[in-house]
Order: structure tokens, then C-alpha cells, then sequence
């Protein structure tokens, strides 16, 4: 635990340190209760993945993370959280794929990561197996987001986790998607709140069936 949680530091990304630990803790009882694959949407350059994938390889199973590596709207040239270090120059956009790469290498752990290189709607359509975790840490407008929870909730396994990040129920905080697509999974009557740590939400499917 120490050395994933030092990779962890070391990598690039957005997840803080506290809300880290809370969805470390989420993924290991989830990869421990249920055996079932993990799965994230927005890899970027790997920080919470590692998370994951540390859960992951103690319960015997995997974790697969989902992005198209090319930033969200909100880590394009000229944007908020842009960082030119990630620019590919060969194509001048922006390329996460390599230093994700380097993330899960350093930290030993790139055997129980199965990467997927798409976008969340595309991807989703393709996946049949149920998942003992869904972590939705991708795109912020409400076109991704609903798309991402509308894809990839309803393959949760029942008795599984899933986990949003970036919630802010007061605009003031930030963008609102995720906390809408949060209120329509609590709204849904299969997910009840589990634990919120600030703007990390984690929710447990019981049985029935789910409606986006
Ligand atoms: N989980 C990461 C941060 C993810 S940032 C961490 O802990 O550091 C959001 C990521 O979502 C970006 O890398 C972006 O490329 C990806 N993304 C945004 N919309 C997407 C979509 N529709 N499909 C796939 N990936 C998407
Ligand atoms: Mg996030």
C-alpha cells in the first residue's frame, strides 16, 4: 500500500490525495467482495488507475480504464488545467497514452491494467461483463457525463460500487454534470450512497433493474 500510494503522489493527475484513499478503499472492497473487474472512465495519465489496479491484483482480477488520451475540453491549448508537456509534436494535440504508460510501468502494475484507447459511448456499447466498480472520472460536460453514467451504470454488478468524482452540488464549487449524473443515480432506486468524501461519491447497486 505504501508503494502504490507513493506512485500514486508521483503521478500526474487530479485526484487529491483524500479523496484517493477513499476511492482506494471503495475499489479494494468492491475487488474483494465481488471478484469482478474494475472499471474507469479517464485514465489521463494514470494516477487513479493505479489505484485500481493495486485493488485489482490483490483480489485476483484486473482493472480497465477507458480514454481516447486526447484531454477534455477543459485541458485543450488555452484552458484551465493544460499542460503543454502532454502535446504530442508530431500531431500538435494533446497525448496522455504515453506518460500513462510510464505511470503503470513505474509503478510495477501494468499487468492487471487493460487499457482501452476510445471514447466512453463506444466502448460502453461494446461491453457485456459486469463490473464490481464503475468510476466515472471522464469528461465534464453533460454530454459525456450522462453518457458515461447512461453507458456504463447499468453494467454494475448488483452489490457493486459506483463511484463519481468531481460531484459539486453548489455551481460555486464547479461544473454541475457530475452532480446531476449523481442525483439520477440516487434518483434511479438501485443506487443508495454508500460514503462522500468532498467531491468523491460512492454508491451500491442492489438488485433491479436500471432505467437511463
Ligand atoms: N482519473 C484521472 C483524471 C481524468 S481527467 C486522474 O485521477 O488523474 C479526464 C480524462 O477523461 C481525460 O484524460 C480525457 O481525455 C478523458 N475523456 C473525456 N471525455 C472522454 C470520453 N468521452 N471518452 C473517453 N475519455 C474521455
Ligand atoms: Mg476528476
Amino acid at each position: 500500500m505504501t508503494d502504490v500510494l507513493a506512485a500514486f503522489e508521483a503521478a500526474k493527475g487530479f485526484m487529491p490525495l483524500d479523496e484517493g484513499l477513499a476511492l482506494y478503499a471503495a475499489a479494494r472492497e468492491a475487488a474483494a467482495g465481488l471478484g469482478l473487474p474494475l472499471l474507469e472512465v479517464g485514465t489521463y495519465c494514470g494516477r487513479s488507475t493505479l489505484l485500481l489496479a493495486d485493488a485489482a491484483a490483490s483480489a485476483g482480477t484486473v482493472a480497465v480504464t477507458v480514454d481516447h488520451h486526447r484531454g477534455s475540453e477543459e485541458q485543450q491549448p488555452g484552458w484551465e488545467y493544460h499542460d503543454s508537456s502532454l502535446v504530442d509534436p508530431a500531431t500538435g494535440r494533446t497525448d496522455t497514452l504515453p506518460e500513462f504508460r510510464r505511470t503503470l510501468f513505474a509503478a510495477g502494475l501494468e499487468e492487471y491494467v487493460v487499457a482501452i484507447v476510445g471514447r466512453s459511448p463506444q466502448v460502453a456499447k461494446l461491453w457485456r461483463q459486469p463490473l464490481g466498480l464503475v468510476f466515472i472520472d471522464g469528461g465534464h460536460t453533460d454530454e459525456h457525463a450522462g453518457a458515461d453514467y447512461e453507458g456504463w451504470a447499468p453494467l454494475v454488478a448488483v452489490g457493486g460500487l459506483l463511484v463519481i468524482h468531481d460531484v459539486f452540488p453548489d455551481p460555486a464549487d464547479g461544473g454541475q454534470a457530475p452532480y446531476r449524473i449523481h442525483q439520477r443515480a440516487l434518483a434511479s432506486g438501485v443506487f443508495t450512497e454508500v460514503s462522500a468524501l468532498r467531491s468523491l461519491r460512492v454508491l451500491r447497486r442492489a438488485a433491479g433493474d436500471l432505467t437511463v
